[in-house]
């Protein structure tokens, strides 16, 4: 604890809401009822740190809340510097009648991305290509353990945005667009918060999540707003009930059954189809907050707004405060008019418009929240964990993530993965760019191309690797005598806001980046990477390149990446959403009526390099992966496949397949071989009942 002395307004030892024996629910009810309107309205706001200078605001109007989201002032670039910062607003706490710990935010939605040196976990879009809810589990794990060893404990996280259209700037935030997928990657709540029941909460390696954004922030229409420019973040969502439903509702149907322990409305509006009440901010949505969320579902912790979001409401502010706290929302992220937000709200219940009792259920929510993260028992920062971050242990769960994440769309001629006795020649924007392959929402709010944290580089990885490499950005001179040219290509960072279709991006590469693949691919075999956040136009481009992938943003382990181009790992991941053919073809989802993308959704070749020898569950996966490649018709009959696979069992156990071997396997068994064989055995059996 911070050395200065507290200065303790009133003596609340002996107050049964400090007695950590008593349940959870009797702390809060005595709590509760010593509390004053003004103390209440307090707990329910929450304001930017810098905003609060050094934090003598937090005594003073009793803030429940601090954050550092995307939008604001500087973060802490230490783990010291952050604990400090954290323990000193905590400390103003102390001054307050009831000593009630504040809760501090981020937006950690990719590993502890607030902070220089911290594990940096593949976006969203790539876990969800991973297809392998164990590692979603065990990077929520690393984000978690790392961000409370900095004195944080709750963290903006995840997004559960079904994403349905790439022109989406957020698109990469979203495990994808099928919200089975994005329901199968819930794990990483549990790895986040521990048990769904909240009893891990207090632990100093987990935080609070959020499940954000509700509801139906990945399905807003593209289009012109009434600006005049082209808009998708925080639009206009126009769904059925039964799409509102299957799509969009139940990942966080699945997020509540966890436990998650708070949910974020978005800034979009939802229009209903039918319901007669048009397009209504989700801020407004009481029928949504209250009805579906709190009300059907049974959700029991709190819902935070989302950055200002409340000044988007129609009305006057007492207007907007009183139509967001009555739909639901029960703290309200008001970054700099946190002053007015509680002056207003208390007036608000004075005039009789928002009841006593339903501050009373905002309040209550907190609170139980706050007592289960054990803030009231341990109020600063357990620092223990901090030598764990950005540890190798860590590093080897974001690695092994980038590895799982990588797409492997083409490869004609087996020519991935290359052998380290192979000359490579290495180009483009992405290859050697840690900002680009981190993306946004890492170190600052929109990203930056650069080197601004700790880890290693696409380039770097092949390296480390022992590949024979050489380098040219910009695929100058590219003389022959290569066996192979590998062409990372993609995206620069950006987030919300900024990163949509229309708004200073596109889906089409670089010219740069057009020029380098031409080049390289002109040149000899070339095997093309597209660092992005969604994916990229290849269109007729596509025949000239041997092997595409698609790496995804895959964070700061770019050896993870290596890893599969050197066959140390196979490629096992599929797309997470369709790749379109061209921009017209948007939106374009699996399920579609006239669903003709340039890769389907699930699409992804595997490259099994080592065979074990006589390993059973081999064998059975690749039996089965030719059943299934037969029924897809790969052009192959699964007999002749599996007469391949046992020759190269018997003949080649340990080495590279050969490529006429190896060919037919990329063809045949991308439906199937995805995670651990085991898991992949066990999966197609259930799905085709075969054996
Ligand atoms: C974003 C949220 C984020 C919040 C705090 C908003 O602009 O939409 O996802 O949690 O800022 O940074």
């Amino acid at each position: 604890a911070p050395a200065e002395t507290p200065q303790v307004v009133i003596d609340a030892h002996g107050l049964p809401y400090l007695d950590a024996k008593l349940p959870v629910r009797k702390r809060v009810a005595d709590l509760l009822s010593r509390m004053s309107l003004e103390e209440k309205a307090g707990q329910m706001t929450q304001a930017e740190r810098g905003a609060v200078g050094e934090g003598g605001d937090v005594a003073a109007y009793g803030l429940g809340s601090l954050l550092s989201g995307g939008g604001s002032t500087p973060t802490p670039n230490t783990p010291e510097a952050w604990a400090k910062m954290i323990d000193g607003f905590q400390l103003r706490t102390r001054a307050t009648r009831f000593q009630v710990p504040l809760i501090y935010g981020v937006d950690a939605v990719h590993g502890h991305n607030n902070l220089a040196g911290a594990t940096i976990m593949p976006h969203n879009v790539g876990i969800g290509a991973s297809r392998d809810p164990r590692l979603a589990y065990r990077t929520g794990a690393v984000t978690a353990a790392e961000v409370r060893a900095t004195g944080i404990p709750w963290d903006f996280a995840p997004c559960l945005c079904v994403s349905r259209d790439e022109r989406w700037g957020r698109s990469y935030e979203s495990f994808g667009e099928d919200p089975a997928l994005v329901q199968s990657m819930e794990t990483v709540i549990q790895g986040l918060q521990g048990r769904a029941d909240g009893r891990d909460l207090s632990r100093n390696d987990k935080v609070l999540a959020t499940a954000k954004h509700f509801v139906g922030d990945g399905g807003t229409a593209y289009g012109s707003s009434t600006t005049g420019t082209y808009t998708i973040d925080q639009g206009v969502t126009t769904v059925t009930r039964q799409q509102l439903q299957d799509i969009h509702l139940a990942p966080f149907e699945t997020a509540v059954e966890r436990g998650v322990g708070t949910v974020m409305p978005s800034y979009s509006s939802l229009d209903i189809t039918g319901d007669g009440k048009g397009a209504v901010k989700m801020h407004a949505r009481g029928d949504m907050i209250n009805g579906e969320l709190k009300g059907r579902m049974g959700f029991g912790g709190f819902v935070i707004s989302d950055w200002n979001a409340i000044d988007q409401l129609p009305g006057d502010y007492a207007t907007q405060v009183r139509t967001a706290v009555n739909a639901g929302v029960d703290m309200m992220m008001v970054p700099y008019s946190y002053r007015d937000f509680g002056r207003t709200l208390a007036d608000e219940v004075k005039a009789g418009r928002i009841s006593g009792k339903r501050v009373d259920d905002a309040v209550s929510r907190i609170l139980t929240q706050k007592f289960r993260l054990g803030l009231f028992e341990h109020p600063y920062a357990d620092t223990r964990g901090a030598a764990a971050i950005g540890s190798p242990a860590h590093r080897a769960v974001a690695r092994r993530a980038a590895a799982e994440s990588q797409v492997l769309l083409k490869n004609s001629g087996g020519l991935l993965p290359l052998r380290k006795s192979e000359k490579v020649y290495v180009a483009g924007s992405d290859a050697d760019d840690l900002g680009n392959q981190t993306g946004g929402w890492t170190i600052t709010w929109q990203g930056a191309s650069g080197t601004h944290t700790k880890g290693t580089t696409i380039l770097q990885g092949m390296r480390d690797a022992g590949g024979n490499v050489t380098y040219s950005k910009d695929a100058s001179a590219p003389t022959d005598g290569y066996d192979a040219g590998v062409v990372v290509v993609g995206e620069t960072p950006y987030a919300e806001g900024v990163g949509d279709v229309g708004n200073g991006h596109s889906l089409q590469l670089s010219a740069a980046d057009r020029a380098a693949v031409d080049k390289v691919c002109a040149a000899m075999k070339c095997a093309v990477l597209v660092v992005s956040g969604r994916p990229q136009l290849v269109g007729d481009r596509l025949a000239g390149i041997d092997a595409l992938v698609a790496s995804w943003l895959p964070g700061t382990e770019g050896e993870g990446v290596a890893d599969v181009l050197y066959g140390s790992r196979p490629f096992t991941g599929q797309l997470p959403v369709s790749w379109p053919r061209s921009e017209s073809q948007l939106p374009v989802n699996v399920g579609d009526a006239a669903y003709d993308p340039q890769f389907p959704y699930g699409w992804g070749l595997t490259t099994l390099t080592h065979v074990p020898k006589g390993g059973a569950a081999t064998l059975r996966a690749l039996r089965l992966a030719a059943a299934v490649a037969e029924r897809a018709g790969a052009g192959r009959t699964g007999r002749e496949i599996v007469r391949e696979a046992r020759l190269i069992v018997q003949r080649k156990a340990g080495e590279r397949m050969t490529e006429g071997v190896a060919k037919p396997f990329a063809e045949a068994d991308h439906l199937l071989l995805t995670g651990r064989y085991g898991e992949a055995v066990r999966k197609l059996e259930q799905a085709y009942g075969a054996a």
